[in-house]
């Protein structure tokens, strides 16, 4: 067979030449603005030509700190397909961590939105990589800022050609993006993805028993852009002519609601935080969700109750995935088997509150105490995946040989594998709760507790114990409707014949709000130390 190289080229250029006509919603702090992808391809072409007259060349790094709209998504392409490297930067993370980043990244020109300018101002010192800034707005003029050299992305474009010829001079396996790791459990970490990597994974995206995006859809990824890249969406959705809704900054659970009603979204992705928002507001309020075939969650485990209010109350398919920055990051899927789809309602929602099972190229290995595990749905070990769009070590770390051996990515995930292959993420190796040479799972109690119809989030940890060594204790938020009329006995009650005796948490704690990282997941680190505090002074 031939070994055409796949590059990122084309994918931007089927786009202009087949679905010119398509459209891409983008929402910005001014309102909602409408491109076909003709259009985006042309703006496209200027900005890789515009980034070339600023003397980007083949492998710099160029990083955008930006939100979900068409200007990023111009970026997504223009950057990777002049031969640079895309480097999104996380907007939420620490102004020492954004500036760690960039500067370890050696990022050369920086494109930023206009409303994120004061966090690029505030370590500006500090990046002596940086040649040029670029502002993205929708005003003509120019905001007043301390960056220099300033250019406005819209005049850049206006100077530039649209008949720009994409670099051809590219491998398949050159570097097109890069993303640090949200540092969830330590720095943020490097992680550099090829172009091969990013055509498999967006083919894979396309796959009728993984998120079987196609043409016919309507996509907003509600997953930030800057967080390994809204998970592949942008590219595959630009590649297939899906049409594609760019959420934009500051949305709200009800500006999500509107966007998908008036738009009439078909597929949509983000992390358990945003359903569960979304599920608030449609219990507040009804909206029309019928052109919805699919949430696609991720990131952290999807609580079994919120598949099933999403599922039997709003009729809405959810679809539960694995993945992680080192994984591009589709690697597990909960796709039922045809003949799992016949099994009683409560078999089935166990299973869609499961990972699911490993998508096509990815191999898995399950490494327990005693070598692989069994795949009896009860042992547990660490995940290893290897596969084409697996990174293969980070970017200029130390870390690499921790995570990266004989070939293997160790996710740090303990999991266990039922006779189906479905697999269980029980907790990442340093969430689990280590008792008395026992290992409890935070996720699993978390779930339940998350499924009583009071609560509206829970977070379980580890805290240290003479005898035990450790013991989990579980942070809960309830409802607001539910705010004061809770006792930690009636929790203690729905647990019970839930689990072991000695898997129950030595405490429940009521709390406003549960400790979140940049991208909404539960900042465990954050709250043991909190709770470290409050039980030494109670
Ligand atoms: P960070 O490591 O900084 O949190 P990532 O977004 O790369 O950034 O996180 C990947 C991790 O998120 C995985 O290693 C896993 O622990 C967790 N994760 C991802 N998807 C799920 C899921 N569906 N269920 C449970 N945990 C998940």
């Amino acid at each position: 067979m031939m070994q055409t190289p796949l590059t990122m080229t084309q994918m931007i250029t089927r786009a202009e030449k087949y679905f010119a006509k398509k459209h891409v919603v983008s929402r910005t702090s001014s309102g909602i603005h409408r491109f076909t992808y003709k259009e985006i391809a042309k703006r496209t072409r200027r900005l890789a030509h515009s980034l070339e007259k600023l003397g980007i060349k083949k492998g710099d790094r160029v990083g955008t700190l930006a939100w979900n709209h068409h200007r990023h998504l111009e970026a997504y392409f223009a950057i990777p397909c002049s031969g640079a490297v895309l480097h999104t930067i996380n907007i939420r993370l620490s102004p020492q961590h954004i500036a760690f980043i960039i500067h370890h990244a050696e990022d050369q020109v920086l494109l930023i939105d206009a409303d994120l300018i004061p966090l690029i101002e505030n370590c500006q010192s500090q990046l002596s990589t940086v040649k040029a800034y670029i502002i993205m707005t929708d005003d003509d003029k120019l905001p007043e800022t301390s960056l220099t050299p300033v250019y406005h992305y819209e005049r850049l474009l206006e100077e530039a050609s649209e008949e720009y010829e994409f670099c051809e001079d590219i491998d398949e396996n050159d570097p097109a993006g890069m993303c640090y790791t949200s540092a969830t459990t330590g720095n943020p970490k490097g992680v550099v993805y090829s172009h091969r990597g990013i055509v498999l994974h967006s083919m894979a995206l396309g796959l009728a028993d993984s998120t079987a995006l196609s043409e016919k859809d309507i996509a907003m990824p509600v997953v930030p852009m800057f967080h390994v890249n809204a998970w592949g969406l942008p590219f595959a959705a630009t590649w297939f002519g899906t049409t594609l809704v760019l959420p934009g900054p500051y949305f709200t659970p009800k500006i999500l609601a509107q966007l998908i009603e008036s738009e009439r979204v078909t597929v949509t992705a983000g992390v358990p935080t945003i359903w569960l928002g979304l599920l608030k507001e449609l219990e507040k309020k009804s909206y029309n969700m019928s052109s919805l075939r699919g949430i696609l969650c991720g990131g952290a485990a999807a609580p079994k109750g919120m598949i099933k209010a999403f599922e039997k109350k709003h009729n809405i398919p959810f679809m539960h995935a694995y993945g992680m920055t080192e994984t591009s990051p589709l690697a597990v899927i909960s796709t039922l088997k045809s003949y799992q789809e016949e099994q009683s309602e409560e078999e089935r929602f166990d299973l869609k509150a499961k990972q699911g099972i490993l998508v096509p190229c990815l191999e898995m290995k399950v490494i327990g105490k005693n070598g692989e595990v069994q795949w009896n749905g009860i042992e547990m070990g660490e995940l290893a995946i290897r596969g084409p769009w697996i990174a293969s070590e980070y970017f200029k770390d130390e870390c690499t040989n921790k995570a990266f051996r004989d070939g293997w990515l160790y996710t740090g995930d303990v999991v266990t594998v039922d006779e189906e292959g479905f697999l269980k993420i029980v907790d990442r190796t340093k969430d689990l709760i280590k008792s008395g040479g026992e290992w409890i799972s935070s996720v699993d109690i978390e779930n339940v507790l998350m499924a009583y119809e009071t609560v509206f989030e829970a977070a379980v940890v580890a805290v240290p114990h003479e005898k035990w060594q450790e013991r989990p204790v579980a942070c809960v938020v309830l409802k607001d409707e539910f705010k004061g009329k809770v006792t930690k006995e009636e929790l203690y009650e729905f647990l019970s014949p839930q689990f072991a005796k000695w898997w129950l948490p030595d405490d429940i704690i009521f709390m406003d709000e549960i400790p979140k990282t940049s991208v909404g997941k539960f900042l465990k680190r954050t709250l043991r130390d909190e709770l470290q505090s409050y039980l030494q002074k109670n």
